[in-house]
């Protein structure tokens, strides 16, 4: 039987016991359906997970003896910055979490000049810790125990400032024929890769990017979804130079 994952923010040590807030207590009980005695893994994002049993699961508490360290070794060579227009609630976290299933190392949501969703900033703490959440639980099922690191929405201009130091620098627009194996890298360890909203980057943006020595390139024949695309793009960037294939 699998043995069900858990992150937690705490300090995980062999040998301690570890007691997790009321919200992994009502997770670990209602939705896992574990009890005392069972087996679960605990991570907090250092790249290792930690074995324990369940010592206490009663009265709104859970208590975990941890007593063993493993190292994992599930993340890709390549570190992919994957910078995604702002949408809206569902499409965010379905981006969010496949790219977090795909090895993705960074996400920055990215406000472009046709994005149609704003984000009032009184409420953009909220809405990092909800999307912080969608990708904790990718990596609980995916068992990745490194976080991607998830930074907060920046505008285009910035977005294309903030990738100076990438080795490479995509951006994903249809309507071309550069396809990622025409590139002639044979060896990339980190990229940034930009995907555009739904009404697609504007000529300006494209210019923009380009100048930034951002590189079109396209992910086939077809018009993709937003979410298609990063899906796409993510697993080719692996397939090329990361771990999938
Ligand atoms: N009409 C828009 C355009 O021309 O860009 C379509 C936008 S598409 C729904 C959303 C984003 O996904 C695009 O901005 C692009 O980044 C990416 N995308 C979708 N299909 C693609 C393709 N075939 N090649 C490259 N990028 C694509």
């Amino acid at each position: 039987m699998r043995i069900s994952r858990i992150y937690t923010p705490a300090n995980l040590n062999t040998g301690s016991d570890v007691c997790l807030d009321a919200k992994a207590y009502k997770h670990t009980k209602e939705v896992l359906r574990l009890k005392s005695g069972d087996q679960v893994v605990l991570f907090n994002g250092d790249g290792f997970d930690y074995l324990g049993v369940i010592e206490k699961l009663a009265k709104k508490q859970l208590h975990i003896v941890l007593n063993e360290k493993i190292q994992l070794d599930n993340e890709s060579a390549l570190f992919i910055h994957l910078l995604v227009p702002l949408s809206r609630s569902d499409k965010m976290d379905w981006c969010l979490q496949k790219a977090t299933e795909l090895g993705v190392a960074k996400i920055t949501p990215v406000n472009t000049e046709r994005v149609n969703f704003t984000i009032p900033a009184d409420r953009i703490d909220k809405k990092m810790h909800h999307w912080q959440a969608v990708i904790n639980s990718a990596c609980e099922q995916s068992g990745r125990a490194r976080i991607p690191v998830l930074s907060e929405p920046v505008s285009f201009t910035r977005a294309l400032h903030n990738s100076s130091d990438n080795q490479l620098k995509l951006v994903a627009s249809p309507g071309n024929d550069n396809s990622l194996t025409t590139l002639s890298e044979q060896k990339i360890t980190n990229c940034a890769c930009l995907i555009g909203p739904e009404g697609g980057f504007s000529t300006t943006e494209l210019t923009q990017a380009a100048e930034a020595e951002f590189r079109v390139v396209s992910l086939g024949p077809r018009i993709l979804r937003l979410e298609t695309a990063v899906v796409t793009m993510s697993a080719l960037l692996q397939s090329r130079w990361g771990d999938i294939g």
